[in-house]
């Protein structure tokens, strides 16, 4: 199965970069929504406060990561100090608060995985999620900020894998797809390998500027990344080639039985290493993609033996349409 087909490139791939930076920058959100999502934060912050004075929020997800596409949720992370804390309680105390507020669909997600509330800003219309002291997921939205500012190409591939992703359905962690951060981390592993790379390992740099202790998990790196804007310049890739070769990996050149995506390490990380070679549980590891601080976390777990097949059915479709078709862009984003 791998590397058995387009091995070469069509030749004329450099002129689709023109019609794939005109979708990336339709993607973009206007500043008023960054706006409206700032406007959001204060007033929840000034209710929370009031109740915890102690509190702190964050935004994290696209809304913060610099991989939001316009009109995506705001994802809030509500940080409260002590650490045994029953965030059911919280949870449901500050779902009475929200509502005596009028925000609208306020919802207490108790029970879920990751217990969240969800509501509705019935004045910038914005809906959010908000999940208790969720620190490892804003420490790792810090990490995609940052690798965002080193080469321009990487946001434009992840808004467009994660536009392609959305429009053919397999962007749905309960149906078995690939989470958003999944997807970016895809991207940020294979600009990571390219030759000659247009992405560091910020993790496995020399110096490290930024380090935090979080649930026990050292979160360190290398996070002055303005001196890192020239890291990718002796890559000439256009993006178009760069979207063509990701697919292309994804249908054809991926090692799934043996490797593991992880832009921790330069290095490449083997299944057996991780002992993420068979089904524990639910967890059947048939795409590995390691989270770069909480290691022993597979982002592919999600994944089974049927979306597996969907998932890669959609790489090979997607490197086939980029190799083939005149003009491949509507047919690349036709809904599923
Ligand atoms: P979208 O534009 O689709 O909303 P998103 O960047 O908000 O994209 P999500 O997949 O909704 O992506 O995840 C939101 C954030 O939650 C991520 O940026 C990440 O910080 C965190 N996160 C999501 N899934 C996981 C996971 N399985 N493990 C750890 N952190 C996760
Ligand atoms: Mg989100």
């Amino acid at each position: 199965r791998i590397a058995r087909k387009h091995i070469h490139c069509r030749g004329d791939i450099d002129m689709l970069t023109i019609p794939l930076l005109r979708i990336y920058e339709s993607l973009i959100p206007p500043e008023e929504e960054k706006e409206k999502q700032r406007q959001l934060l204060i007033s929840l912050e000034k209710l929370v406060v009031n109740e915890w004075p102690h509190a702190h929020l964050f935004l994290f997800g696209s809304c913060a990561n610099s991989f939001g596409v316009s009109n995506s949720d705001v994802d809030v992370c509500l940080v409260l100090r002590d650490a045994d804390i029953d965030k059911s309680e919280i949870l449901l105390k500050l779902a009475e608060i929200l509502q005596s507020a009028n925000f609208q669909n306020v919802q207490a997600l108790t029970r879920a995985r990751v217990p969240i509330i969800k509501l509705k800003d019935p004045v910038t219309g914005v809906s959010c999620d908000i999940c208790i002291n969720n620190v490892l997921a804003v420490v790792n939205t810090k990490l995609l900020r940052d690798y965002a500012q080193i080469d321009v190409r990487l946001p434009q591939l992840a808004f467009i894998v994660k536009h392609w992703a959305k429009s053919r359905g397999v962007n749905e962690t309960y149906q078995g797809t690939l989470s958003s951060y999944a997807y970016v981390l895809m991207c940020i592993h294979f600009l990571q390998h390219r030759d000659p790379p247009i992405l560091p390992c910020l993790q496995e740099t020399k110096i490290v500027t930024y380090h935090k202790i979080v649930d026990n998990i050292e979160c360190a790196y290398f996070d002055q990344v303005e001196k890192l804007k020239t890291f990718g310049s002796d890559n000439k890739e256009s993006v178009a080639r760069l979207v063509w070769g990701f697919f292309h990996y994804w249908a054809y050149c991926h090692d799934y039985a043996n490797t593991v995506v992880s832009v921790r390490t330069k290095n490449t990380v083997s299944k057996r290493a991780k002992d993420w070679t068979r089904r524990i549980g639910k967890d059947r590891h048939l795409i590995c993609i390691e989270d770069p601080f909480e290691t022993s976390h597979d982002l592919g777990r999600v994944v089974d033996k049927y979306s597996i097949k969907v998932l890669r059915e959609e790489f090979e479709r997607a490197a086939t349409i980029l190799q083939t078709y005149p003009n491949p862009c509507e047919k690349l984003f036709e809904p599923f």
